[in-house]
């Protein structure tokens, strides 16, 4: 059936009456409750009546004209009957399309915002394989093509796909939505000298005759797809895990996740096994966008956690945990996109906390809760996207990405697992990822499961969560937990010297990890002066730091305060990183003054090229 908000408000105040009432009652509600299925607004195929069970791919991936081209075969199950299969394609040049082997007429839909256009193939009550011959399109959203001077080595181009959200149709023609999963197979030919690497398993080492094979035998969503091709090593942490960079980083790289092989044994400690085979990164070179994603069997991550010193792996956590929450158990619906990050991020707080300790673990709650609510207050407590449920009907699929699906999703879970007991609460996550393992859920199917295994009918603790005001209500519950405070109380009462007077060399910064630099760099106010930011820079150096994290508090204030000494370094660090987390903040600091405007203006025309199209695209609208 067809939801809409109302019938979820309806249908939890079912949840929580019953939960009021006694357990049996409750059992009753959930087998009502577990059939909600919620159309996906952001794909245009009909998934959902065609089984589409396996692809196989082969193409070319073309440097010189930046184009993939060659076919993909969809086994398909027409077991509903249909006369006509819909995929997803977005600036796809279809070229043919056969249905068992037979040339049919297949026709291209106009395209529709966010969307792209289905494609129409006309199918019998007996087809069971298409193929589709096409080529990507200049516009192909999921694709980076870098020239050699965007890459490390400054020497060979490079490509990488970033398929989430709804990507994945902009280089291949697909069923474009999280909620529908297949297996693949897959033939790139990429030039000699290269090598390929899929969301499957992978090469290790390049080949003479620049085709390669993959597969990937446990079913994903198209989200998931992904391809990577450059001249790339590799190098083995242990047996099932090692990274894949450019030659000039993979040393730094190795040394950098050295505790990936303990990060994995830690988060099946936790909840159950790791099921994806091998566990490997991809760096890649410094345009990509984000900081992170966790494309099954191979992380693609961004060079800017290669501090030097093993400081910034908790991202490395994160995209691990996702093996579990979103790869394994996956959003039906981009509306319900916290149940992949919200869930992450609260397990890559329990990954990090196995390994380093409460109190490191605590600092890590701390920094996402401030996030949250600069968040919170860039879009207005009142703001229908603050709630952990939203409505991304008509709406580009992206503007579900923010803080709020990860924060307020997290602290919603450490919420609960301070009220049941984290023994009980561990037990249920771990039955809840192996229940509901290769399958998909939505938000309102997830509180019937929270409600029948968790929360029983206890009205009591039913009223201390107060689930409604999280799902759906906005800005922060009252509710909502705080971490420990034992590490950042340090940090805030030499922060708190320094700002009476007391010089920089004076504090007491020993033993202080990233989170403490960062924590003593957030809480400096907005008012510091230059004279201030030379004594800090005088100490601590933050202007050469190799930190990304702290580096780019330090260019923030730098620009806030004028403090010009700092301005060369943030230039290179403008250039040479593409992280969107780290350049979007730096640009928006400038533009607030009119020095600063035109500064903006001439670093961007500088540095625009190596941006990915998806920064470029926001940037563009801000920097005028
Ligand atoms: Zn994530």
């Amino acid at each position: 059936m067809i939801m809409n908000k109302y019938i979820y408000t309806a249908l939890l105040s079912f949840i929580l009456l019953s939960a009021c009432k006694n357990a049996t009652t409750s059992t009753t509600v959930v087998a009502t409750a577990t059939d909600t299925v919620e159309k996906d607004m952001h794909t245009l195929s009909n998934a959902d009546s065609i089984t589409l069970k396996h692809l196989d791919m082969d193409i070319k991936v073309d440097f010189d004209q930046k184009k993939i081209s060659g076919k993909a075969t969809w086994t398909i199950d027409n077991n509903n009957k249909l006369n006509n299969l819909k995929l997803d394609t977005y600036d796809l040049t279809v070229d043919s399309v056969f249905v068992n082997g037979k040339k049919v007429n297949a026709i291209l839909d106009s395209p529709i915002k966010y969307m792209g256009s289905a494609l129409n193939i006309p199918v019998e009550v007996g087809s069971t394989e298409v193929t589709i011959f096409y080529k990507t399109g200049k516009n192909a959203t999921a694709l980076q093509w870098l020239d050699p001077q965007q890459t490390h080595a400054k020497k060979y181009p490079f490509l990488y796909t970033q398929s989430e959200s709804v990507y994945a149709r902009s280089w291949l023609p697909c069923a474009d939505g999280p909620g529908i999963r297949y297996t693949y197979t897959a033939r790139v030919s990429v030039p000699k000298g290269a090598l390929a690497l899929m969301s499957a398993e992978n090469p290790k080492q390049v080949n003479d005759s620049g085709i390669y094979h993959f597969k990937m035998d446990l079913p994903i969503p198209a989200y998931l797809m992904a391809l990577a091709v450059g001249h790339i090593d590799f190098k083995a942490i242990d047996n099932r895990t090692g990274v894949y960079a450019e030659p000039g980083m993979i040393d730094k790289a190795r040394y950098e996740f050295d505790g990936v092989g303990k990060m994995v044994n830690a988060a099946e400690k936790l909840y159950g096994p790791y099921r994806w085979g091998r566990y490997d990164m991809l760096v890649l070179p410094p345009g990509f966008p984000i900081g992170g994603m966790e494309n099954p069997r191979l992380t693609f991550c961004t060079p800017t956690i290669i501090a030097g010193d093993r400081s910034l792996v908790s991202l490395i956590a994160h995209e691990l945990a996702h093996s579990w929450s979103g790869n394994l158990v996956t959003n039906a619906t981009w509306n319900d996109f916290w149940l992949n990050e919200g869930f992450t991020d609260y397990f890559e707080r329990r990954i990090m906390e196995s390994i380093e300790g409460k109190d490191y673990a605590d600092m890590l709650w701390e920094l996402g809760y401030q996030d949250l609510v600069t968040n919170v207050n860039e879009l207005g407590k009142d703001n229908k996207d603050t709630w952990l449920k939203i409505n991304l009907d008509g709406r580009d699929a992206d503007d579900g990405f923010s803080d709020i699906p990860y924060e307020k999703g997290s602290h919603f879970l450490k919420l609960i697992e301070i009220n049941v007991g984290r023994e009980k609460f561990d037990a249920f996550l771990k039955k809840y990822f192996d229940e509901h393992a290769f399958k998909t859920i939505n938000t309102e199917n997830f509180l019937s499961y929270l409600n029948a295994n968790l929360i029983k009918g206890d009205s009591t603790l039913a009223k201390k969560l107060d689930i409604s005001a999280w799902v759906y209500g906005p800005g922060i519950p009252a509710n909502c937990p705080r971490a420990g405070n034992v590490r950042f109380a340090k940090v805030d009462a030499q922060n708190g010297k320094f700002l009476k007077g007391t010089p920089p060399a004076q504090l007491d910064t020993t033993g202080w990890s990233s989170n403490e630099w960062q924590q003593f760099l957030r809480k400096m106010p907005d008012s510091i002066t230059r004279e201030q930011m030379k004594q800090l820079d005088g100490t601590f150096h933050f202007t050469q730091i190799g930190n990304s994290e702290i580096a780019d508090l330090w260019f923030v204030m730098a620009i806030r305060a004028g403090y010009e000494p700092a301005y060369t370094a943030m230039e290179q660090f403008l250039g040479s990183v593409g992280r969107r987390k780290f350049i979007e903040p730096l640009y928006a600091a400038m533009m607030k003054t009119p020095n600063g405007k035109e500064m903006a203006k001439r670093l961007y025309a500088k540095y625009r090229m190596n941006y990915h199209p998806l920064a470029q695209a926001s940037l563009d609208k801000e920097i005028k």
